[in-house]
């Protein structure tokens, strides 16, 4: 059993900082804790709690550089992407401090009385996040179950422990109560499983791979523990005829690159329709090979690092003979650090490992289509449903494609599907159940619903 973790900048491959892992007695104690800390913010005032949720913010908001330099070292993220992250952090706090008092259940009418829902805290969250966004998917389970009455442990990814640790000293440091939220870094099967195995831990959010996903998922049904997923992807990104060619390529490369790929929102298949795929290639090759990987420390940095070793081996893995069968290969430094430059691969059964499962690396397949239905099928030929993107400038087309392919996450002549007040989510082995958006706080609550009888005594 690992009894701590090294932190690697994965750029330099140089030690940043020795983390304890926790063992499964402090797991207990920890749970215990977070219970009485929670019993007493459920009793708090909803305009008390959301106070102190939007001084959390406050305090995150007065940390971004800090925090982002801190996700450049530990994670290997560019600067500009690490900085978005830490204010995405600081905005899901003050978005679900906004919830609090809008927190309300129901009055349904019925006879004989009044019918009113409540909407009650959970108790003990149990978030279990990964290392590819750390503070964003940190504060994506944290922020709605704190606001909704709830306490919440929080395993960080073992490469990955440094910023979820700062979050919660700020939150304390903002006024948050002490073991409401708390940071158990360890290892997955040890501290996360003791998370996921706990009576007391009411419900667990994970976020990682579906293979892990599917194990929690098994854990959980013994309980009936409520469960949250959000796995993995092998998003599609549709390219018609019809649509401005030249900005579906332009917009192509860090659809895939962005993060080194490591993105469960990546579009690693483009799909383009026949009569336009050799034009996109064309204009896709100068875009892929521009794109400046290096130091993401870096302010002009647009790709840096993967973020271990093990990773480097598996996206290798997927790419064998990588020079030699890449259409399009962009530039990657030499030396220490875990480095792999942009890919596209072409010529590709579309049924290949690499056209259907997720690499998490800068490697995205191009695959040719006849018409709309064959992008549909194309499209829908994974066991995966995170996001995708369609680009037409047919309206109708739009509307039809988005309704066909089975995704939580869709968007038109466009990347982007993350946004903290709207819902995210998978369908099939992507996932189960959603986050984020207007609805986030009700996923950490239990509906009651109450009859109050207005007959009066029997004569
Ligand atoms: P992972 O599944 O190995 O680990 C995720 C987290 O689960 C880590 O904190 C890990 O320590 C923990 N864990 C591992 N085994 C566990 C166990 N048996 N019990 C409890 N916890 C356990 O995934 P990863 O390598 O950290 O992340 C990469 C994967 O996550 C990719 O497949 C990616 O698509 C997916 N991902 C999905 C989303 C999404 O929103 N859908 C977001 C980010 C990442």
């Amino acid at each position: 059993m690992l009894h701590e973790h090294h932190v690697l900048n994965p750029a330099t491959e140089e030690l940043v900082a020795t983390v304890p892992a926790t063992p499964p007695a402090e797991v207990d104690a920890a749970v215990a804790r977070a219970a009485r800390a929670q019993s007493s913010w459920a009793a708090l005032a909803p305009g008390d709690r959301a106070r102190i949720l939007r001084r959390v913010a406050d305090v995150i908001d007065e940390h971004i550089e800090e925090l982002a330099q801190l996700e450049v070292r530990e994670a290997g993220h560019t600067v500009g992407n690490a900085r978005w992250e830490a204010g995405n952090a600081r905005d899901l706090f003050a978005y679900a401090a906004g919830g609090v008092e809008r927190l309300t259940g129901r009055q349904i009418p019925v006879a004989g009385g009044i019918n009113v829902t409540f909407q009650e805290p959970l108790g003990v969250i149990g978030v279990i996040a990964p290392w590819n966004f750390p503070m964003p998917i940190a504060a994506w389970g944290t922020a709605p179950a704190l606001a909704a009455g709830n306490a919440v442990l929080l395993k960080p990814a073992e490469t990955t422990p440094l910023t979820a640790l700062r979050l919660a000293e700020l939150a304390l440091e903002a006024g948050l109560p002490e073991h409401l939220f708390q940071v158990l870094p360890g290892a997955g099967d040890v501290t996360g499983n003791a998370l996921v195995e706990h009576p007391d831990v009411a419900k667990i959010v994970f976020t990682g791979s579906t293979r892990v996903g599917k194990q929690i998922m098994a854990k959980c049904a013994d309980r009936v523990k409520r469960l949250t997923l959000e796995l993995g992807g092998k998003s599609p990104n549709i390219v018609f005829a019809d649509a401005d060619v030249e900005a579906a390529a332009a917009a192509a490369p860090m659809s895939f690159l962005d993060n080194s790929g490591q993105d469960c929102c990546a579009r690693t298949r483009i799909l383009v329709q026949r009569s336009v795929y050799d034009r996109f290639l064309e204009l896709l090759a100068p875009a892929v090979e521009s794109v400046v990987v290096g130091d993401p420390a870096d302010e002009k940095t647009q790709m840096g690092p993967l973020i271990s070793k093990s990773q480097l081996e598996r996206v290798r893995s997927y790419v064998p003979e990588a020079t030699a069968r890449a259409a399009i290969r962009g530039t990657a430094p030499d030396g220490p650090g875990f480095w792999f430059p942009p890919t596209v691969l072409t010529d590709l059964d579309p049924s290949a490992p690499v056209c259907v499962e997720e690499v998490f690396g800068p490697v995205a397949v191009v695959l040719p289509f006849e018409d709309e239905a064959h992008a549909v099928r194309l499209a829908n030929a994974t066991d995966y449903g995170l996001s995708g993107s369609l680009w037409t400038r047919d309206v109708g087309r739009a509307l039809r494609v988005s309704g066909a392919v089975k995704a939580g996450n869709l968007s038109v002549n466009s990347h982007s599907s993350v946004r903290y007040w709207t819902p995210f989510g998978g369908y099939g082995q992507s996932g189960l159940g959603r986050e984020l958006g207007p609805d986030a706080l009700s996923a950490f609550t239990e509906t009651k619903n109450v009859f109050i009888s207005t007959e009066g005594p029997a004569q």
